[in-house]
């Protein structure tokens, strides 16, 4: 059996990019793709950054019980799909980058079961320095870029409940603390 790992952290802290990164380094890692109601940005592919659903696909599967977790954000609806990440935690560990709601919302639909998930917070170096990430990634416009920076204190709020903070300032250290949390958590369910 694998360990759950959940990686958080707000919009543009670099959660993708660091988790391209360890599923590189790391064949024995499974990443849960999220569904999303949200339009593909450029360069994204169907089933790689997300399943792309209508609004419609996306209830049809909410409501045959299809997600481990499901939240709306930024006007779209985003879910992890339940069915795949119990498959594969039978023989891999499996990463899930979700929001906050929706990590503690994972937590909670776990628990008593025999899966007991790691929460990873991933934190920018300063609020500015996150905000020109996100300016510089240029994916959003500038009313959803002042919407994602209006949750950032939210996110980092919840940092105590988290079993773990790894700041992304320079990104090489902090791929490797990530890979370093990683096998201290799957070397404790290791027997
Ligand atoms: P998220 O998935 O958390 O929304 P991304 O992985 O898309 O964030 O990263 C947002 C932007 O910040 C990208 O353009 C990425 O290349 C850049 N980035 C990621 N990590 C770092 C870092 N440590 N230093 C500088 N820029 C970074
Ligand atoms: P983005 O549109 O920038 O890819 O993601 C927007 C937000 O949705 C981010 O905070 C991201 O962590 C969150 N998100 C992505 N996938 C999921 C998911 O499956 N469930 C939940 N609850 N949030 C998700």
């Amino acid at each position: 059996m694998g360990t759950l790992f959940v990686i958080s952290g707000p919009s543009g802290v670099g959660k993708g990019t660091l988790v391209k990164l360890l599923m590189r380094e790391d064949k024995e890692l499974a990443l849960s793709v999220s569904c999303t109601t949200r339009n593909p940005r450029a360069g994204e592919k169907d089933g790689e950054s997300y399943f792309f659903l209508s609004r419609e696909e996306f209830c049809k599967r909410k409501d045959e019980d299809g997600f481990l977790e499901w939240d709306e954000h930024f006007g779209n609806f985003y879910g992890t799909p339940k069915s795949f990440v119990l498959e594969q935690l039978k023989t891999k560990s499996v990463i899930l980058e979700i929001d906050v709601k929706g990590a503690l919302q994972v937590k909670q639909a776990l628990k008593g079961s025999s899966v007991s998930p790691v929460l990873i917070m991933i934190a920018p170096p300063s609020e500015e320095a996150l905000a020109t990430r996100l300016s510089r990634r240029g994916s959003e416009s500038e009313e959803e870029l002042k919407t994602r920076l209006e949750r950032v204190k939210y996110e980092l709020s919840n940092r105590d409940r988290y079993d773990y903070t790894v700041v992304n300032d320079d990104l090489g250290e902090a791929k490797e603390t990530l890979q370093k949390i990683i096998e201290t958590e799957k070397s404790k369910r290791r027997f």
